[in-house]
């Protein structure tokens, strides 16, 4: 087993990437509040958390003889807290603990930090929308704020334009294969989207087309794969409570989620989560996501600090 060193980063250039990191943070900031949403805090423990789309290790604590799962992702806080405010929408930026199962990686944290949006009533659209407004901006205020920075970290960034490109993830892997993300990431030139995977159930599936979902990747360019995960949310308890069994999870595992969904307190929603080490990973052009952290903790490795 590796031990991850500290601090881990070849070149000695920590204070660009995190001066980099605070631009790209106000930016965030700046835009999503300019555009009427509101910030909430993070919850890290709870009964209830996103079972993903991928198996990871359950990260636990029990207290008080209750069992509390480290947060994996804040999406069913995020549905309830959108329905239950008088608000355009919500970011939160919240700590992720995945405790992934890959042998290696080079954009894979244990624990890592999301920027989490959810916009009440939206489209698919509206958010794939907005999402492009915010790419756009914090580049520009990057690029803008930081070309020392970016010089000296050898980082050539391109702003890109709308609308960004739109794949669905069927058509990529009849075309690449089941690689096909990696792939069609190493060939654009800008950030694009891929559409209607079969996944998670909150996300909602197209009425009109069974077997489909309203749900998006937000993927970088230059071979640095995903940026983002969401889409339109089911709300309806009958819904969610058939979803949940035709995945095969149980029930009980969403109790205080699916209580609220029956009593009428979900209502429709559009969102995603943006990694926010990958994010300045690929403002950074950094070969490893371990670069841009101070303590990473990089997927089965010991953890030394
Ligand atoms: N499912 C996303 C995640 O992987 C979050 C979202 O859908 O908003 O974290
Ligand atoms: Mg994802």
């Amino acid at each position: 087993m590796k031990t991850t060193t500290h601090p881990q980063n070849g070149n000695g250039s920590y204070s660009q990437i995190f001066r980099v990191q605070t631009e790209a943070l106000r930016a965030m900031h700046d835009f999503l509040s300019g555009r009427g949403l509101i910030q909430l805090m993070p919850v890290i423990l709870s009964p209830i958390t996103d079972p993903l789309n991928h198996s990871v290790d359950d990260a636990y604590i029990t207290y008080n003889g209750q069992k509390l799962q480290l947060t994996k992702s804040m999406i069913l806080h995020k549905q309830i807290a959108v329905s239950a405010l008088d608000t355009r929408g919500i970011y939160i930026v919240s700590p992720n603990v995945r405790l992934e199962r890959v042998q290696s990686s080079d954009r894979h944290l244990l624990e890592f930090s999301q920027l989490d949006i959810e916009l009440k009533t939206a489209t698919a659209s509206e958010f794939m929308t907005l999402i492009e407004d915010l790419m756009i901006y914090i580049i520009s205020q990057v690029k803008a704020t930081c070309a020392d920075e970016l010089e000296k970290l050898n980082a050539t960034l391109r702003i890109p334009r709308r609308p960004f490109r739109t794949h669905t993830s069927w058509s990529l892997l009849e075309e690449y294969g089941p690689h096909y993300e990696s792939e069609i990431s190493r060939s654009e030139d800008d950030l694009f989207w891929i559409t209607d995977f079969q996944r998670e159930f909150y996300d909602r599936e197209d009425p009109e087309h069974h077997g489909h979902y309203v749900n998006y990747d937000l993927v970088y360019p230059e071979g640095y794969q995903e940026a983002l995960s969401g889409g339109e949310r089911d709300y309806e308890y009958y819904v969610l409570v058939r979803k949940i069994r035709e995945r095969g999870q149980k029930l009980d595992d969403f109790a205080p989620y699916l209580e609220l969904a029956r009593a009428g307190m979900l209502g429709p929603s559009a969102g995603g989560g943006l990694g926010i080490e990958r994010l300045i990973r690929f403002l950074t052009k950094r070969s490893n996501i371990c670069e841009i952290t101070l303590f990473p903790r990089i997927p089965n490795s010991i953890i030394k600090i």
